[in-house]
């Protein structure tokens, strides 16, 4: 019988976060031995196409963030609020991955909105730094191995049909889909949001919470707004709006999560072919994951065009319009210049408004009451759900409660630790995603070397 391969660390799932585990781990205990194995035949899929092939690497909070205040403050930009990340960010923060990715020869580049980038705008030089960092390291990846089962050594004994431990070492065997068989010592479940990944994490005694989909753009059923489509607002307000009924419909702990005044977001808005998108929509679809998913992804949004003026100020700019453009059309004269002039006519549209009415013509009660609320309250009928092609990532996963906070240990399995999206963390776009991929392999990297090296 051929002896099966052992290591001292098997890290299963060849994506960001395995990847930087092993290297990781590599640097901190470099006489450890360390192999990555991945389902597909090609390793790093998502950060090939991340960042809509830029891979936004991570974030970095603006200067006037003092530095003890960046792992906090980074917090904020996790929907579900997890406490359990404070310490990894604290550990590796944006700047170190930044000088890790310098150091190994990858200049990067941060963008004005914080999104920090290789300064080639090119993911293949992130996805180059750490196949050469593996094979600097000695690091094997095996492709086309996916592992179908672990074998806890504690099992063993009780279940003598299972496969036989060879090597006295080892406290995992992995069996692979070609029946290859694979000792440990530690294991890295690093399969992020693959449903055979929560299997394992299953089969291994990991808690899973329910899975979702976040970062995802809103169908829209309005065909004089999607004929819109490329116009954007830079600021708006929006709001998420379930009817009473359906929201108290929702499991408790969904209705728990939506603040007392809904879930509200500010941002740049952008209007598409089929719906709406942009950076506000897509902080709607994260922190309103849950509640989108129980609604069926049936909800208004609520859209507040021009979140700096109140109600009041507004009137006031639409009678002075009526005024001082008299004798013009409605549609030929917006008082408000934020305002792209399509975006204006469909408006008036909506406000019940025949856009050849010369503005002295406009009637208080009625027209002027009207467009101020579909400035400030335009009601979108929101019918499904999106893609976004540039990010997409599962809320939900392994529940933080069954891991060690400080090693990602698996509570249940010594030895069997949890990195990346497989967790239940999820992250708003900008970086914030792989930044967590990073952080949490550092910890794992360092928990496994202090097990195994005593560090
Ligand atoms: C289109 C897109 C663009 C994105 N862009 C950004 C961005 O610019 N910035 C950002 O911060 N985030 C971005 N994200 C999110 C980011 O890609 C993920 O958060 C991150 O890739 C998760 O990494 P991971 O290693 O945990 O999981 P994954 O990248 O999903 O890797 C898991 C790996 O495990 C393998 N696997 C699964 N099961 C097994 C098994 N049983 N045996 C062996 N292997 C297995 C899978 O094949 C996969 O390769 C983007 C996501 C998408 C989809």
């Amino acid at each position: 019988m051929a002896t099966s391969p052992y290591y001292d660390c098997v890290v299963i799932g060849g994506g960001a976060s395995g990847f930087f585990t092993a290297i990781r781990l590599k640097e901190e205990a470099p006489h450890l031995s360390v192999c990555i194995l991945e389902a597909q035949q090609s390793t790093l899929g998502k950060v090939k196409i991340s960042g809509g092939g830029r891979c936004n690497v991570t974030h970095i909070l603006p200067e006037t963030t003092e530095d003890s205040a960046i792992p906090k403050a980074l917090m904020g930009f996790y929907p579900r609020q997890y406490p359990q990340l404070l310490g990894h960010f604290i550990e590796w923060s944006p700047a170190q991955m930044l000088g890790w990715l310098e150091k190994h020869g990858v200049p990067t580049k941060v963008e004005k909105d914080g999104r920090a980038f290789p300064a080639s705008d090119d993911s293949g030089s992130i996805v180059h730094v750490f196949e050469s960092a593996c094979e600097a390291w000695g690091i094997p990846i095996r492709t086309g191995a996916r592992v179908t089962d672990v074998v806890k050594r504690s099992t063993i004994e009780v279940e003598p049909h299972l496969p036989q431990f060879q090597h006295a070492e080892a406290n995992f065997i992995l069996r692979l889909s070609s029946n290859v068989l694979i000792e440990a010592k530690t294991i890295v479940l690093a399969t992020g949001g693959s449903e055979n990944g929560y299997r394992l994490a299953e089969q291994l005694g990991l808690t899973l919470t329910p899975k979702v989909p976040s970062l995802f753009t809103f169908k829209i059923d309005d065909v004089d707004l999607t004929e819109l489509a490329g116009v954007s607002l830079p600021w708006v307000k929006a709001k998420l709006q379930f009817p009473k009924a359906m929201q108290e419909s929702f499991p408790k702990a969904v209705q728990k999560a939506i603040p007392k005044g809904g879930i509200t977001q500010e941002g740049a808005f952008l209007v598409t072919h089929w719906g709406v998108s942009g950076p506000v929509v897509l902080k709607l679809s994260a922190w309103g994951a849950f509640a989108l998913e129980a609604s069926k992804y049936q909800a208004t949004l609520l859209l507040d065009c021009l979140p700096d003026l109140p109600d009041e100020s507004i009137l006031t700019a639409l009678r002075d319009e009526r005024v001082t453009s008299a004798k013009k059309w409605i549609a030929n004269a917006c008082p408000f210049e934020a305002l792209p002039k399509r975006w204006w006519f469909y408006l008036i549209d909506k406000a019940g408004i025949d856009g050849y009415t010369p503005w002295q013509e406009v009637g208080e009660k009625k027209a002027i009451t009207q467009l101020c609320e579909v400035l400030k309250r335009l009601a979108l009928p929101i019918v499904g759900k999106g893609v976004f092609k540039e990010e997409f990532v599962t809320a939900g996963g392994v529940a933080l409660p069954s891991v060690n906070p400080n090693s990602l240990e698996a509570k249940t399995t010594a030895g069997c630790y949890v990195v990346g999206e497989l967790l239940n963390v999820d992250g708003l776009t900008g970086g914030f995603n792989f930044h967590h991929c990073w952080a949490s392999a550092n910890t794992v990297a360092c928990a496994i070397a202090n097990q195994l090296d005593g560090v």
